[in-house]
């Protein structure tokens, strides 16, 4: 059963996740960027953490997922900031008024997440950011789902992952590491290596 509390897991999850590979990230972000994005995403989602363990039973998912929204803006002054802000309350609009969340509510919901991320940095595929990562995922997610949640978000983590080495082949063209040009090559973005890694411990404590 995915209720509230099993959502406060998973943003407690995400949180250990990342706090592991925050030197990994921050170097990946140093070759193309300015080397913070470890520190942006622990502190985001350590914040969203504290956020949500503060929360009492009475809160639902919808809930959950707003208040790790509003911590993690609160707490990254650096780009992925807002971009998780707005995927948490996609993702928060997406399973409002619901106390239990089926497959098709968490594959809405991730899919709702990538398209906040979209809309609100307006970055396209193959421009070398996190959205390499979350648009293959939301598709793979929605192609699996009738084979059941743990497919569905085992696809999703699949698709990240390949997304995310994919973007070592890809020119930037949005963020940072624009100025870069043809130098971005050969070198994976931080932000999709982020977003392979929180949606791999979405899968995991959702599913295990
Ligand atoms: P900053 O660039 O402000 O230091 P971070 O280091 O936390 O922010 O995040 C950098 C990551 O943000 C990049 O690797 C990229 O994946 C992502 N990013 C930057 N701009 C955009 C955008 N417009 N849309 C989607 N993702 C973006
Ligand atoms: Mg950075």
């Amino acid at each position: 059963m995915i209720d509230a509390a099993r959502l406060k897991a998973m943003v407690g999850h995400i949180a250990d996740t990342i706090e592991r590979e925050k030197d990994r990230l921050c170097a990946l972000d140093g070759v193309i960027g300015d080397a913070d994005h470890g520190i942006a995403m622990s502190l985001g989602f350590g914040a969203a953490r504290d956020a949500v363990e503060g929360l009492d039973e009475t809160a639902d998912p919808t809930m959950v997922l707003n208040t790790a929204a509003k911590s993690f803006l609160n707490a990254v002054g650096a780009s992925s900031g807002p971009l998780y802000a707005t995927a948490l309350m996609r993702g928060a609009a997406s399973i409002k008024g619901k106390a239990e969340l089926a497959t098709e509510d968490v594959v809405a919901m991730l899919q709702a997440m990538a398209k906040g991320i979209q809309d609100r940095g307006k970055a396209e595929l193959g421009e070398k950011t996190m959205i390499d990562a979350w648009l293959p995922a939301a598709s793979a997610a929605g192609e699996a789902i009738s084979q059941g949640l743990a497919r569905a978000l085992s696809a999703a983590s699949e698709a990240a992952h390949a997304g995310a080495e994919a973007t070592k082949n890809m020119v930037a063209s949005k963020g940072r590491a624009e100025r870069l040009g043809e130098r971005s090559l050969g070198h994976m973005d931080p932000g999709a290596a982020s977003a392979a890694m929180v949606i791999e411990a979405m899968r995991k404590s959702l599913t295990d």
